[in-house]
């Protein structure tokens, strides 16, 4: 049984929390786009796991542990934002883009890393 209910695979819908895992290695292999799966408890978000939308198909996992530096905060009012961007680089290109109130805001920059 997935952790992901059917209905969370409807392609329209804005970025938001589908299920929450006790271990990364619980993070289904299939996740719908702009759904994101917590890895922790309640009271302690370790990860957030989610599929770059890109759509290149790579993972994107990024720790909201406060003691690791650098540190992402997710927040779910109204829709689900994260800070800092996130900032990958996947097959010779840039994935870098900001989550923000459920849409995803690409940062366009030309520069070469
Ligand atoms: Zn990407």
């Amino acid at each position: 049984m997935s952790a992901v209910p059917w209905w969370q695979f409807i392609p329209w819908l804005p970025w938001r929390v589908v299920a929450t895992v006790e271990a990364a290695d619980e993070v289904p292999e299939h996740l719908p786009r702009r759904g994101a799966v917590l890895v922790g408890s309640p009271t302690y978000q370790k990860w957030v796991v989610f599929d770059c939308p890109c759509r290149g198909g790579h993972r994107i996992m990024v720790t909201l542990d406060r003691s690791h530096w650098p540190h992402w905060r997710l927040t779910e009012k109204p829709l689900l934002s994260l800070w800092p961007s996130v900032d990958a680089m996947y097959g010779g290109q840039r994935c870098h883009y900001i989550i923000r109130n459920g849409a995803t805001h690409w940062v366009r920059d030309n520069r070469v890393r």
